[in-house]
Parts: structure tokens; C-alpha cells; sequence
């Protein structure tokens, strides 16, 4: 009778789970339709590194262990679920029976060992969400009731589970006490109770246990924990890691007739962006990194995910029809006031969710994006959202419009006229690519100089150094001059689309007109914009950044350097975002520091390469004030000082521009270099020359 009992209760929690999951389904169908069972090898890997393995959720060396030893907790159990779900069905199952001995006392003990392992997990994050309360774990939107509610569920899950063996023991089963240590012991405490006793405790707790799994399994459509079940499937969809293609933005179509661009609302986003709602944990490890909402800014790129799962738990059944049992769809729905059908269709995810001022506040680092366990993507969202505000709603921070409106004009983001682009190399018999065509010369390299190395007084002497760098060791290299033009980064990355197609395009024509393969730079956003984002235009190059090929020349031994080794140094590098977590480059500018100057001490800010923080320049905010909170390059700034170092090197104009600016704000006499200045300090037959010599001591800060 009681197997009978059991198979309904089953199929009804079945059924109902089925019910939720369809519904879940059909509302991801809302979000436009997305290709992501493209290269599925590399989409596997990133499944065993980051879903099984654990790999991002061990970055936190504290909570990160304790969350995976839950994770693998949970996979072990479900072995033991499944025979606990098969004894229900089948009067006197056990796994004994189709199990060889020793097979199945392995089962017992990694039973028996998980759940003591994971009660303690329990216990200690229980312990962390009421006592300590992490501040990663607070504001907006958390959910920590629901959080507790899960925790103590498994909780519960654990003991009955230990109870239920134990009481099997003390009823007579006999497995080796070393493989359930604890059923053991427990067991005793069951050896004066009356027969009768136990036998109903562990019915009692057998069944317990059986119908929190069930319990369990249909909680997890209305809770956050829904992570449980779509997080592996998350990171398996996700935009594949991997330099070359991560944080490359995607292509719109602009032939294309629509009346919204870039997205207003969580129908226009895509069906992989909506399941990241359903994936985030709440966990807040992206919201703890991103340097906007540490320096006080509105931005929480947490609440950006989870405002788009509420938007869309809102929504969604207004548009696909039908609603939840309960009225309630999910943990943290935002129902609002919105009663009538058409008030819920009035609202939308910009402005009743998200600000704009959120939307602008972000520098577009990727330390979100980097840091979340489950692969979620914070960033494509921001982006576009501010394509929508741009393109379709023209609500933009006044201090673009000029940028705009330069790059439209002068295919530069600065008011500076074509003519100027390569005054920075005059006297330096530096041929352009055109006077090579001409003579029907090719160059080995060309070297993309970039705006700021162009135009920026400071960054035309990194522009000036790594020319020089080139010049001493023979590269024969070429610059496109005037017919160089703005590759349209800033304006993609400040939501203008269509003023970055029209930049990007004729960049590309330029340099295939020219039939240019190898491409060096040294500005980061160069270096990722034509490598990883040209080739949606079909502009295919090799790209290096300058950080990079200098290295190699200098382990080539190419460049003459000078033999004595100057003073003792110690310096900090700071990481340039588009450089490291875009493209994976952290070594490169250290090992060029290293082989420069040989007596270079280099020291290491709390955060640095992968955990590097941003100096606030990118994303287009190097175009716009910084009106809330703290300056994120004044903070950035104060953390390399901390490090005790005597000067601070760089790979980036922006970080260039953006580090000294954060000096002379805190009247800091430690100079900022680009590595290619170092190097050049360095080179034999320039020793005289008066350049930047870090060597030399601090008397350039604040250029
Ligand atoms: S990309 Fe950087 S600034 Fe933008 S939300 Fe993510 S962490 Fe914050
Ligand atoms: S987006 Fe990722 S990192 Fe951020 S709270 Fe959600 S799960 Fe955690």
C-alpha cells in the first residue's frame, strides 16, 4: 500500500515539476532567438573547468570551498536519491542487489562521509548569512529568506538521511561499521528503544526524507535556487571563454527594419540573456568587483540580472498566457502595482527596472562577467540596454554628444583634424603605408597608432618610445597617417552602433586596400576591436599588442639595450581591463618590465591581472564626468601607491591618462610609464636623449 501511496506522490511532484518547467521554458521563448551550440568542444570544457570543477567559485578562497563541497555534496546525493526514489516503487530495492560487495559499501561510506560533509557546509553558511552578513550578500536584490529557507532544507535532508541508516543498523542490517561511521554511532543511541520504536522512526524518517527530495525539486521553480538545475546548462550556453571571442560584442543587423534597437525590454533581449536571470545565485560576487558600485555608484551588475528575471517573471505570463498556481511565479517577481494586463505590458525593463544612470555608470571591465560561477553575462545586457537608450530613445550623457560628433566628423573622438594624426612622428623618417604602396614596398608590420597615441600629448610619448623601440631593432614598419581613423570602439561601446558599423567599415577598407596582415598597437582597445571585433566585418589581421611584441623582441635579443643596470626599482603594473580579461594578456608587459630593466623589483596590487580593477576609462566613460561616489582612478590610483612602488607602468593611453590624472589629484609624485617608455629608457644608442628614464626617479608624475 505504501508503494502505491508513494508512486502518486511521486508522479504528482513529477508532474507538478513538469508543469513549472515548461512554464519557465516557454517564458525564456519571449527573449529573441540566439546560436549557442557553436563550437561545442570548447563549450564542454568550459562545462568541466567552470560547472563541474568549480573553478570560479574556488576565485573566493573562503565561501568558494564551502559552496563547491555543497555542489559536489549534491551530485554524490543523487545517487542515493535515485535509490531512495527506486525503494519507493519496489518493495525491498536496494542498490546491495545489483551491486558487488565492496561497490556498494564504497556507495554507503561516500553516502554516509558527503552528507556529514555537507550538514557542516550547511552549518557554516547558515552561520555566515545570519551572523556575519557579508556585504556582498546585502542590498539590492537579495534574497535571503528564501536562502535560508534552502539552506535549512538540506539541512533537514541531511539528518533524515543519516537517520534513516542508522535506524537501519539498529534494526539489524549489518554493513562493516567502518564504511557508515556515524550510522554507527548513531545507532547505539537507537540500542535501548523498543524494536516497534524504531521501526516507525525510520519509516517516519525515511519517507521524511523522501519528501523533502520532492519537496526540494518543486521548491527550486519559485526560488532562486532554480541555479540548481539551470547553472550547468548556463555555463555550457555560455559565450565561450577564450581570448578572441569573449567580450566581443555582437553584431546588429541595421538593414534590418525594426522599430526598437538594442534592448528596452526582455523581449528584446535574447533567450540566453533571460536565462541568466534564472541562473543568478544572488551571490554578489560581481557586484563586489565591479569598480563603479565599489566607488558608490548606482550600478550593481547583481541587480541588472536579477531585474531582468523579475521584469521577466512579471511579464511573461501576460505574453505567453497563463500564470503560476500559486499567483506567485518566483522568488523576488516583481508584481508591483501593475494589476491589469496592459499596465504590466506598459512597463518595461528600462526605466521601471533599470536606470540609465545604472546603464552609464558602467566601464565595461568585465570583472562582472569574469567573477560569476555560473557564467553569467552582465555586460550584454548593459550593452544593450545603452544601444536602445542611444539609438532608439537618443537619451545619452550630454558630454558624448561631441564625441559623437567629432568621430562623425573627424573620424576621431576628439576635435583634431586627419591632418594632425602623425605630427607625433615628424623628423622620425617613419614611411606611411601609402609612400611603401607607391614604391611597391611592404612593410613587416603596421603599427596602428591609435587616437590617443595620436592626438593625446602624453600618449604620443608611449607613441614616439615604440617607434623607437622598432627603429633600433630594424622592424620595417609603416603608419596609415592621416588615412588612419578612429576603429569606432568608443561609440559601440557608448551604444552608437551605427556610427561604430560606419567607422569600423572604413577602417577595414583602408587596411584592405593596403592588404595589411600583421597589425601591432599599443592601445588595448585597438588591439581588441581589430582582432576580436573587425571580423564580424570581415577584416581579418594578425593583431599584437605592442606589450607583447616587444616582449618577443626583447627575448630575441633585438633590441640594443644598455649594459648598466641603473638604480633599484620598484614598480607596479597595473593591468589595462581590454588587455587582461579581454585577451588574456598579463605576462607580456611584466616579462618586457623584467628584461628592460633587470633590476626592477616588480610589486603586485591586491588586485591585479584577472582580480585587476579598472581605471575607469573604458566603456566610453573616459568621454563622460564622474559626477557620484568616489573616482574609480583616484581609488585604483591609491591602491598601487599602497604598494610601496616608486613608479607605476602601464600598457594603455587611457590607463596612462587616467592613472596620472588620479596622481595629481592626490598630489602623488610617483610616475606613471607606459613599458614601451621603459624600454626605450633603456635603449643603447638613445641614452642621451632626455626621454622618459624610469630609472631616474619620479620627476614625471603628473604629466
Ligand atoms: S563590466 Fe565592470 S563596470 Fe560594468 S557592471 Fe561589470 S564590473 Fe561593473
Ligand atoms: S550574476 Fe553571477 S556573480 Fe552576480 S550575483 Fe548572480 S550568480 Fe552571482
Amino acid at each position: 500500500m505504501s508503494h502505491v501511496a508513494f508512486a502518486l506522490v511521486l508522479a504528482l511532484a513529477l508532474g507538478f515539476f513538469s508543469y513549472n518547467a515548461q512554464r519557465l521554458v516557454r517564458y525564456l521563448r519571449i527573449g529573441h532567438d540566439e546560436n549557442r551550440l557553436n563550437d561545442i568542444p570548447r563549450r564542454a570544457w568550459n562545462l568541466l573547468r567552470i560547472g563541474i570543477a568549480q573553478t570560479k567559485i574556488l576565485r573566493d578562497p573562503l565561501a568558494g570551498p564551502v559552496h563547491a563541497l555543497v555542489f559536489w555534496g549534491f551530485l554524490v546525493l543523487q545517487v542515493g536519491a535515485l535509490e531512495i526514489i527506486a525503494q519507493g516503487l519496489i518493495p525491498g530495492f536496494t542498490y546491495a542487489k545489483i551491486l558487488p560487495g565492496p561497490l556498494y559499501w564504497l556507495f554507503l561510506a561516500s553516502q554516509e562521509l558527503t552528507a556529514a560533509a555537507v550538514l557542516a557546509a550547511v552549518a557554516l553558511l547558515l552561520y555566515r548569512r545570519i551572523v556575519v552578513k557579508p556585504r556582498r550578500l546585502q542590498g539590492d536584490g537579495v534574497h535571503s529568506g528564501d536562502a535560508i529557507f534552502i539552506l535549512s532544507l538540506i539541512g533537514a535532508l541531511m539528518v533524515t538521511l543519516l537517520v534513516t541508516s542508522a535506524t537501519d543498523r539498529a534494526l539489524g542490517v549489518d554493513h562493516p561499521a567502518a564504511v557508515q561511521p556515524l550510522s554507527a554511532a548513531l545507532a547505539q543511541l537507537f540500542a535501548s528503544v523498543p524494536h516497534g520504536a524504531v521501526q516507525a522512526i525510520h519509516h517516519v524518517s525515511w519517507w521524511l526524507h523522501a519528501l523533502l527530495i520532492l519537496t526540494f525539486l518543486n521548491y527550486l521553480p519559485y526560488s532562486k535556487h532554480l541555479h540548481v538545475i539551470v547553472s550547468l546548462p548556463n555555463t555550457f550556453l555560455s559565450n565561450t571563454s577564450g581570448p578572441g571571442t569573449v567580450g566581443a560584442m555582437k553584431k546588429m543587423d541595421l538593414e534590418q527594419e525594426t522599430e526598437v534597437f538594442g534592448a528596452a525590454d526582455v523581449t528584446h533581449l535574447s533567450w540566453k540573456n533571460l536565462l541568466d536571470g534564472y541562473s543568478c545565485t544572488e551571490c554578489g560576487r560581481c557586484t563586489s568587483v565591479c569598480p563603479a558600485n565599489i566607488t558608490g555608484k548606482a550600478l550593481s551588475p547583481r541587480k541588472i540580472v536579477v531585474n531582468t528575471r523579475q521584469r521577466l517573471l512579471e511579464v511573461a505570463p501576460a505574453i505567453v498566457g497563463g500564470d503560476d498556481v500559486f499567483g506567485m511565479p518566483f522568488i523576488g517577481a516583481a508584481r508591483g502595482d501593475a494589476e491589469s494586463r496592459a499596465a504590466l505590458l506598459d512597463h518595461k525593463l528600462l526605466d521601471n527596472f533599470i536606470t540609465e544612470e545604472e546603464l552609464w555608470s558602467c566601464t565595461s571591465c568585465r570583472a562582472c562577467v569574469y567573477e560569476c560561477p555560473v557564467s553569467i553575462d552582465q555586460l550584454e545586457i548593459i550593452n544593450e540596454m545603452r544601444r536602445n537608450l542611444v539609438l532608439t530613445e537618443s537619451r545619452f550623457p550630454e558630454e558624448v554628444q561631441p564625441a559623437f560628433e567629432s568621430l562623425e566628423r573627424n573620424g576621431s573622438p576628439w576635435a583634431f583634424q586627419p591632418s594632425e594624426r602623425a605630427q607625433w612622428a615628424e623628423g622620425m623618417d617613419i614611411p606611411t603605408m601609402a609612400e611603401l604602396w607607391e614604391r611597391g614596398e611592404r612593410p613587416d608590420i603596421l603599427f596602428w597608432v591609435g587616437c590617443m597615441g595620436s592626438f593625446d600629448d602624453r600618449a604620443k610619448k608611449t607613441t614616439v618610445a615604440f617607434a623607437r623601440i622598432l627603429q633600433a631593432a630594424g622592424i620595417k614598419f609603416a603608419i596609415l597617417g592621416q588615412e588612419e581613423t578612429c576603429n569606432g570602439d568608443p561609440a559601440r561601446r557608448m551604444g552608437n552602433e551605427y556610427l561604430y558599423q560606419m567607422l569600423a567599415q572604413q577602417a577595414i577598407e583602408t587596411l584592405n586596400r593596403y592588404e595589411v596582415f600583421t597589425i601591432v598597437t599599443s592601445c588595448p582597445h585597438c588591439f581588441h576591436q581589430i582582432g576580436n571585433e573587425f571580423p564580424q566585418f570581415g577584416g581579418n589581421y594578425e593583431v599584437i599588442h605592442h606589450s607583447t611584441y616587444i616582449e618577443r623582441l626583447l627575448a630575441d635579443g633585438m633590441v640594443p639595450l644598455k649594459h648598466e643596470t641603473g638604480e633599484k626599482l620598484v614598480m607596479a603594473y597595473h593591468d589595462s581591463c581590454y588587455l587582461g580579461r579581454y585577451n588574456d594578456v598579463y605576462d607580456a608587459p611584466r616579462e618586457a618590465l623584467k628584461r628592460a630593466l633587470p633590476v626592477v623589483q616588480l610589486v603586485e596590487a591586491p588586485r591585479s591581472r584577472d582580480k585587476g580593477l579598472c581605471c575607469g576609462a573604458g566603456g566610453g566613460r573616459m568621454w563622460m564626468e564622474e559626477r557620484v561616489g568616489q573616482r574609480i582612478n583616484v581609488e585604483r590610483k591609491k591602491e598601487l601607491l599602497a604598494t610601496g612602488a616608486e613608479a607605476v607602468a602601464v600598457a594603455c593611453p587611457f590607463c596612462m591618462t587616467m592613472l596620472n590624472d588620479a596622481g595629481m589629484k592626490l598630489e602623488s609624485t610617483v610616475p606613471v610609464y607606459d613599458i614601451a617608455e621603459v624600454v626605450a629608457a633603456r635603449i643603447e644608442a638613445r641614452s642621451g636623449d632626455g626621454e622618459a628614464r624610469p630609472s631616474e626617479g619620479r620627476s614625471e608624475a603628473g604629466e
